[in-house]
């Protein structure tokens, strides 16, 4: 099989020694420290900056990761909670980016209907290092469970618990790459010891909303607003997108809570997740960034409305 992983036996689900011969594979690629912490250092004149944990990954021969949360400083008790989340998926450049451009430009003027806060790189060994999974191979994104033990959603989650304060929205920003064909799912298959379908990896940009709180109106308002910085995917031959059926165009639906996604934890009323292709030839890494912030604030401007 051409597509066959070079880690571990095919049919064979991967044991410790399989998972660690990966993790000494993985390497640092660019820096958290100057491409995130110092841009999130230069926002602390406006905006309140949380440390919400550490991931604590000295052991593995890499650093110990601080995790910053940043919050609109006017935050009013009572006021309805916004979230958006980059980089749950470390090597998902523009969800990063397009956080922190979020904070830059434009979360300022969505202060006066929302307390604001952003978590812009949940997973930073896996931005360094250009990950999906985190050091122990687990994907964050099906971790967002109650005592999932996985560091980089745990304390995430507990942060936004302390708040105490129900969360309206929550915009999780993410890309879906070449790369997913070429190195993530075949790495997925031979952890579990399975032969996955590959699908096409779709060219431009697609939602991912919560199947049990689909709320159309709003992911149609995220599309709206990224539709005029970026091309929406099209469905493939099969009407689906990443294996999935459209519900709209650029439009499908998975169970968050069930998944244990990101956008399922806060139990938000409107939830997406935004899906940019950064290998497209009709998109520069600039636009890609133009697209998330695009998303969050189409979503927040719908939500105002909606208030
Ligand atoms: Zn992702």
């Amino acid at each position: 099989m051409s597509d066959q992983y070079a880690i571990g036996t095919p049919g064979t689900p991967w044991g410790d020694s399989e998972k660690s011969e990966w993790l000494q594979q993985q390497t640092k690629q660019r820096s958290y420290e100057r491409d995130v912490v110092d841009v999130i250092e230069s926002l602390k004149k406006h905006f309140d900056v949380t440390q919400y944990g550490t991931l604590d990954y000295a052991q593995f021969g890499f650093e110990d990761y601080p995790l910053y949360v940043v919050k609109t400083r006017n935050w009013q008790k009572g006021r309805p909670v916004v979230l958006v989340t980059g980089g749950v998926h470390g090597y998902e450049t523009s969800g990063v980016h397009g956080a922190l451009r979020f904070l830059q430009a434009k979360a300022a003027e969505y202060e006066r209907y929302f307390n604001v806060v952003v978590a812009p790189c949940i997973s930073p060994w896996g931005y360094e290092t250009i990950n999906r999974w985190n050091p122990k191979t687990i994907d964050p994104n099906r971790s967002f469970k109650e005592q999932s033990g996985v560091p980089e959603t745990a304390q995430l989650m507990a942060y936004i618990a302390n708040l105490n304060e129900p969360v309206l929205a929550h915009i999780d920003l993410h890309e879906t790459t070449d790369t997913d064909n070429s190195e993530f799912r075949p790495a997925l298959a031979a952890r579990d010891g399975v032969i996955h379908d590959n699908w096409d990896i779709p060219d431009g940009f697609y939602l991912v909303g919560n199947s049990v709180n689909p709320e159309i109106a709003f992911q149609q308002a995220v599309l709206d607003s990224v539709a005029t910085v970026t091309h929406i995917a099209d469905a493939d031959q099969h009407g689906c997108l990443i294996g999935e059926p459209i519900a709209e165009r650029g439009l499908i639906f998975y169970k968050a809570q069930e998944y244990g996604l990101c956008m399922g934890f806060t139990n938000a009323r409107y939830v997406t997740t935004t899906e940019v292709y950064p290998d497209s030839e009709q998109a520069t890494p600039e636009e890609c960034i133009l697209a998330q912030v695009a998303a969050v604030t189409g979503g927040f401007d719908y939500v105002a409305r909606a208030l």
